[in-house]
């Protein structure tokens, strides 16, 4: 599909039902742009430049590296790294050669990386050299047969402030010491004495994965979620439709959600290279840095969460800057409050819509149309091509207006499965129809509402938690008998985790202590923040605990405060 004929077909008043899409490679967009806008700025981080020929021969000399490391069409390379220009090289670098990308969350801790490792058969994984210690110690238990590391100075250092989030306590202020060797590589080195030559590699769109991202934990570990380059291309190319309505060319995304985050890779990273815009990289995001920002560079596009609005309305210094220049926001991942949305758009002057989507659909399956008609807490109407449906768990059929069912889609943007987990692939599809797990219902204009998750996942600023997984390491502690986890509300996280432990007979142990341990063997957006030590946890008949009688109190507590 010519990007242009949307445009005119579609621009300026109407939102299309359906797209063409093309049967492309992410990285044929890539190539593309390097040949009509060689000399374009591709992204900006923290003042560097680099044009979209300067991305693309970057990335071209990673995927020959790749290639004289023996990755083949189909190898698996895990890439862990934060907002960075080397992010974006990497990851099409490591397309550029065939391989499928495995997006790592650089809050992970090792035995977090062992399983995605392990479970995915990553040959190869990209770091950056603070998290390489972690790397290191799981590296001998692992698939991985070659560490590639790149330095937070290769492009520009980043503030200790930005790299400390990611390192675990413990590792702060230590020197981290990297034996380059056979298996061991620099970035930059590399990347010296690369070929800025196409590898030779035939890539179907349809039927080749691009990515493996990882959710889920509820059913146990974490799942691969492979994601075909058609299915981020044609959800690229409805973000590009349906939200944004942009110039190619001509506009400029704040990259301010992670990259290593689906929403973050399609609606920002993806989406940007698609239509030839300019991002500019926040390596964190932090109020006023995204602020000066997009005064300074005139943004005009600025996905995120509800968190990042949150922060923004709540900066005294937010009228002191010139945000005019922003056109559209969307907010997606976990639920916008609409005093937030109300109070963003009063101030920025920008319009910011909910949006609504899960891994498994790469990710945006609904949103708010930004030039229809809005609904307050509603998550809005299927995209392009997208279809959603309430299914009725009394007739097993599609709902009535009103009625609270499983909210279930179909569209392009829709997985090919887990990875390696056919069962679980088949438990999620009815027919041709993706099981969302999400509770909601529709109103009579075909208006979608999320009223509850199936699943118990619990959403604290934009991550994604699973009781499940926080429960089996506080089991492993020896003085606890019974644990059960919750989600309960937070007004800046949306969401915190609340951990209600039992106590084994005669034990004596303080949520302090309960913490740290947690603290050692969990990523620490999933660590407890609240502890309660009961005499005994709520179940059902068969000794199930009730997870959701702990939610109702929690939710009574706070009404009656
Ligand atoms: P993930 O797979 O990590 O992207 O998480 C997907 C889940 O996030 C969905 O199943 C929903 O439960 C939740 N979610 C996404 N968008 C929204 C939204 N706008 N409002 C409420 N929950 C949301």
């Amino acid at each position: 599909m010519a990007l242009e004929r949307t445009w005119l077909r579609h621009y300026p008043d109407q939102v299309p039902a359906s797209l063409d899409y093309d049967n492309k490679t992410l990285q044929a967009y890539l190539k593309e742009a390097a040949h009509t806008f060689p000399n374009k700025e591709a992204l900006d981080f923290l003042g560097k430049t680099m044009t979209y020929q300067e991305v693309y021969d970057e990335a071209l000399r990673l995927a020959n590296q790749l290639e004289l490391l023996g990755v083949k069409k189909g190898d698996r390379v895990a890439i862990m790294l934060a907002n960075c220009p080397q992010a974006v090289i990497c990851y099409y670098g490591a397309l550029l050669a065939g391989a499928i990308v495995v997006q790592t969350n650089p809050l992970y801790v090792e035995r977090e990386i062992e399983h995605q490792m392990n479970d995915s058969g990553a040959k190869v994984m990209i770091c950056l050299d603070i998290l390489f210690p972690r790397v290191e110690k799981i590296r001998g238990n692992s698939s991985l047969e070659h560490v590639i590391v790149t330095s937070v100075k290769d492009y520009l250092p980043f503030p200790k402030s930005v790299v400390y989030p990611f390192v675990q306590k413990k590792q702060k202020g230590i020197k981290v010491d990297i034996h380059y060797n056979e298996q061991t590589h620099r970035l930059k080195t590399m990347l010296a004495s690369g070929q800025a030559v196409e590898p030779d590699v035939s890539v179907n769109p349809k039927e080749d994965v691009a990515l493996l991202q990882y959710t889920g934990g509820t059913t146990g570990p974490a799942k691969g979620v492979m994601l075909t380059h058609f299915n981020l291309v044609s959800n690229t190319l409805q973000a590009g439709a349906w939200m944004y309505r942009m110039r190619e060319g001509e506009e400029r995304t704040l990259a301010a959600l992670p990259f290593f985050h689906v929403y973050g890779m399609t609606v920002v990273m993806n989406f940007s290279i698609m239509y030839r815009s300019k991002m500019i990289i926040l390596p964190k995001f932090d109020p006023v840095q995204a602020l000066k920002a997009i005064d300074k560079h005139d943004i005009t596009i600025f996905p995120g969460t509800p968190t990042m609005y949150i922060g923004l309305i709540n900066e005294p210094s937010m009228k002191n800057y010139d945000l005019s220049s922003i056109k559209v926001c969307l907010s997606g991942s976990a639920p916008l409050p609409l005093d937030v949305q109300e109070r963003f758009e009063k101030i920025s002057g920008g319009k910011l819509v909910e949006g609504y989507g899960l891994t498994e659909t790469s990710p945006v399956v609904l949103s708010i149309p930004i030039w229809g008609k809005r609904k307050v807490g509603s998550i809005g109407v299927p995209w392009p091509d997208t279809e959603a449906a309430i299914l009725s768990a009394e007739t097993g059929e599609s709902a009535d207006n009103g009625e609270i069912g499983e909210i279930i889609v179909k569209g392009p943007q829709v997985m090919s499965g887990y990875w390696n987990q056919p069962e679980e692939t088949a438990a999620v599809f009815k027919e041709d129809w993706f099981l969302t797990g999400d509770m909601g219902y529709q109103d009579e204009d075909g208006y979608f509402y999320i009223v509850d998750r199936k699943k118990d996942m619990i959403i604290a600023g934009g991550f994604n938690i699973y009781p499940r997984e926080v429960e089996e390491v506080l089991y492993e502690h020896e003085s606890v008998q019974e644990a059960a986890v919750i989600g309960v509300p937070d007004p800046y996280r949306g969401e915190t985790v609340k951990a209600f432990i039992v106590l084994k007979e005669n034990q004596r142990l303080t949520g302090g202590e309960l913490q740290a341990f947690t603290r050692e063997r969990l990523a620490s957006f999933k660590v407890p923040r609240l502890f309660e030590f009961r005499d005994e946890l709520p179940k059902t008949m068969i000794g199930k605990v009730l997870r959701r009688v702990l939610v109702e109190e929690e939710k009574k507590k706070i009404k009656e405060e």
